[in-house]
């Protein structure tokens, strides 16, 4: 049990990069199987 590594390996796999633009924006858990509207440029980020 490392639970420091399995929180960043948590924030990893909730990592999407946006198709429009190409930035990086970390998706809530709550949202890990929702498209989630990107902060930046608004696009939905459809889930992988
Ligand atoms: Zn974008």
């Amino acid at each position: 049990m490392i639970p420091f590594y399995a929180a960043i390996s948590t924030i990893f796999k909730l990592k999407r990069t946006c198709l429009k633009c190409g930035r990086d924006q970390v998706v809530k858990p709550s949202k890990k199987y929702e498209a989630v509207p990107y902060k930046f440029c608004t696009a939905n980020i459809p889930p992988p």
